[in-house]
């Protein structure tokens, strides 16, 4: 039977460890560990970090295949896997599933940068009170430029960073329905929306709620792909390879 290291922290993961565990593949979610009360997938989980290329090459020696399937924002657990898959005696078929990104649903009211620190510049030059949604970890960067802005910042644990006395701090985790956005939004008098370009539906709804509020929003780009690494957009293609490679192994 194949057996499959599914790289997680993300829906799209969650959705493939329940399809391929129907499907009898056994499969084990990696999560990185970040979240304190992460959801769990169906099937066997493990977590933590692997400790580089070839911590995560020991580990491939259990597995057939890699289905990195972690968040496009998350580059250094996808090189990693790029690397470790690529070559020697743990040469393993790799398959990137990244949801597609919002580009195809962006308007003139969204400026797109290339960096966190771009984009507290510009927010900072768009706005008074902005409605930061990037993530923990990322929003350190943010505060040298947004020091003295009423930043509503929204993550899902509370960060170890000290923030300012202007900012207020909101721990949820979506998914997020507009209606519950636009009253948030509406509350604080958001005047700039800080996000990146994560795409998917579960955290959406800010979007268009920005868009009914006719407030701009500042959007950091995703990092470059990875070249060289087969790549799909859902769940059904992720599955699609899966069972290709069940076929030839079988
Ligand atoms: P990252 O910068 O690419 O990874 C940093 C290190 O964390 C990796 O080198 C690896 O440590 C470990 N790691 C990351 N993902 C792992 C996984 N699925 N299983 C085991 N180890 C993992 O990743 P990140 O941006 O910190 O994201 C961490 C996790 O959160 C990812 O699984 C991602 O899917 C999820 N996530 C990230 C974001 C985001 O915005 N970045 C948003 C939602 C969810 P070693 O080198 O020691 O192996």
């Amino acid at each position: 039977m194949t057996k499959v290291l599914l790289l997680g922290g993300t829906s799209e993961a969650r959705a493939l460890a329940e399809r391929l565990t129907a499907a009898g593949v056994e499969v084990t979610t990696s999560l990185a560990g970040r979240v304190a009360d992460p959801r769990l997938p169906v099937g066997a989980v493990r977590i933590g970090g692997f400790g580089g290329v070839d911590g995560l090459r020991s580990v491939l020696t259990g597995y057939d295949a890699v289905v990195d399937a972690t968040h496009p924002f998350a580059r250094n657990i996808s090189a990693n896997a790029a690397a470790a898959c690529a070559s020697g005696a743990t040469r393993r078929p790799l398959l990137r599933l990244e949801r597609p990104g919002w580009a195809d649903r962006s308007d003139d009211s969204w400026r797109w940068v290339d960096s966190h620190e771009e984009a507290a510049a510009l927010a900072a030059r768009l706005g008074d009170r902005p409605f930061l949604t990037v993530g923990r970890q990322e929003i350190a960067r943010f505060v040298p430029d947004l020091a003295e802005h009423a930043v509503m910042a929204r993550v899902v644990d509370v960060p170890e960073t000290v923030l300012p006395p202007a900012w207020r701090l909101l721990t949820s985790r979506g998914p997020y329905e507009l209606p519950g956005e636009l009253a948030l939004m509406r509350a604080h008098r958001t005047d700039v929306l800080i996000t990146k370009d994560s795409g998917g539906e579960h955290t959406w709804p800010k979007m268009a709620a920005a868009e009914q509020l006719r407030i701009p929003v500042v959007v950091v780009a995703r990092p470059p792909r990875l070249p060289g690494i087969p790549t799909v957009h859902d769940v059904d293609e992720a599955m699609n390879w899966v069972r290709g490679l069940t076929t030839m192994s079988g």
